[in-house]
């Protein structure tokens, strides 16, 4: 496989690890941050930036893949046709702003934004070959994650959600798209905590 165009690093003290490892965090404890180099991914922005014109017919990530994921392989991509939410032109309503625009990311595929980070996470977890992906959530990254993960090929999802917390929109995303969708008798961060837990054990 060609050498990956990013790198993990490290948002405290800039240690930096290969991206083909499963890693969550800094061996310092502290969050990595995804670093793509942009100047081999993208070596004539000028001509880049003026295909995009060109490709209005593929979707939002595979437009902008070059500058969102350049180390992911196109075969690899699990997308559920994410981005490209329409723009309201609200401008008559509020006339101090100027000009006003809202973006309606609700028409998202799972009705939030979240579809648009999930597209990357699921698709590198595909391309890493993971066969389980899990989350601690409130309600819409449990969404996008079970959507995203049941659209894999072999991929299952885990949910671990705050018990009594969660919208019923929320919650039935999560369960028909197959996910094991388990209610827990905390908050978040009791959640969060399992799931970190759970991962260490299993990787
Ligand atoms: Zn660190």
């Amino acid at each position: 496989m060609a050498i990956p165009l990013s790198i993990f690093k490290c948002i405290e003290c800039n240690e930096e690890y290969d991206i083909q490892q499963i890693r969550y965090r800094c061996n310092c404890n502290d969050l990595l941050e995804v670093i793509h180099d942009l100047n081999t991914a993208i070596p004539q922005p000028d001509k880049w930036k003026h295909s995009l014109d060109d490709r209005l017919d593929e979707t939002a990530f595979h437009r902008y893949q070059d500058i969102l994921f350049p180390s992911l392989q196109e075969e690899k991509i699990i997308s559920l046709k994410e981005g490209d939410t329409p723009l309201y032109n609200v401008s008559h309503a509020f006339p101090a702003f100027g000009s006003l625009k809202l973006k309606h990311e609700g028409m998202n595929p799972t009705l939030s934004f979240k579809d648009r980070g999930m597209v990357a996470g699921v698709s590198w977890a595909n391309h890493l070959g993971c066969e389980i992906v899990i989350c601690a959530s409130t309600g819409d990254t449990s969404a996008a994650m079970a959507n995203y993960a049941g659209a894999a090929p072999n991929m299952r999802g885990i949910v671990l959600l705050p018990f009594g917390k969660i919208s019923s929109e929320q919650l039935s995303q999560s369960i028909v798209s197959g996910a094991l969708t388990i209610g827990i008798e905390t908050d978040f961060d009791g959640c969060m905590k399992l799931v970190q837990e759970l991962t260490e054990k299993h990787n």
